[in-house]
């Protein structure tokens, strides 16, 4: 098997972990959700009544996360307990970017991250890791949609888990999110230079996955 390493960045909603967890299976590699690192920092915050950024920078240099991954989900681990559906909760997803914005949290994290990319065969998402985290991978996407039809999933995914939710503020909030993304001073949220980009508003899941792996393809007959 091909020893490629993948990098996905995009906005919220754009289908990144969707998209990257199918990747990662019918490849057999190892699936990693960055995102998912930043919510477990912003959750012990919480979690700790801890708002100041070196406190934040503190709960990131020690914290314990495991991310495991079942039958299409993210299973994470926060210091041997289970957060898996406590970090998406909206609180979580209202304080993450603030957290993300801390540059000793992104140091820790970085270290982290590549650490768990280190033997190849991986697929990373988030937002910096064609530009930051992983500028050397073999495949960089820049996953996209429309802000209507991103906010439109996160909508469907929060009715379904049972919360109430308002389309328009969770749009806004969105908004909100990804403007601190692309506007801190870190590791900003943008397209790395030789990322591919791909719009999802009118794609399927399934032919999202099939465009990143006919690029895998190519790149391995290409070398
Ligand atoms: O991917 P997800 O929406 O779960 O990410 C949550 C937040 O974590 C993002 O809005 C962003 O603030 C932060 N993040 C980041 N860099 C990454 C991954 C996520 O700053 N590589």
């Amino acid at each position: 098997m091909e020893n490629l390493v993948i990098a996905i960045d995009g906005p919220a909603g754009a289908g990144k972990s969707t998209v990257a967890q199918i990747v990662a299976q019918r490849l057999a590699y190892t699936y990693i959700d960055t995102g998912a690192m930043y919510r477990a920092v912003a959750w012990k915050a919480l979690q700790l009544s801890k708002f100041a950024s070196e406190d934040i920078a503190a709960i990131a240099a020690d914290i314990d996360i495991q991310l495991t991954y079942k039958n299409g989900c993210t299973f994470v681990q926060i210091d041997g307990q289970d957060a898996t559906e406590a970090i998406r909760t909206p609180e979580v997803s209202k304080m993450v970017a603030e957290v993300a914005q801390i540059a000793d949290v992104r140091r820790y994290l970085l270290i982290l991250q590549r650490r768990m990319a280190e033997n190849g065969q991986v697929v990373m998402d988030g937002r910096d890791i064609g530009t930051h985290v992983l500028p050397n991978a073999d495949i960089k996407i820049f996953l996209t949609a429309s802000i209507e039809a991103r906010a439109l999933r996160r909508w469907r995914e929060l009715i379904a888990k049972g919360y109430q939710v308002d389309f328009e503020q969770l749009k806004a909030d969105i908004a909100c999110r990804d403007k601190k993304d692309c506007e801190r001073e870190f590791a900003p949220l943008v397209q790395a230079e030789d990322a591919v980009f791909l719009d999802t508003t009118h794609l399927s899941i399934e032919e999202a996955v099939c465009e990143i792996l006919r690029l895998c393809d190519k790149r391995i007959s290409d070398v």
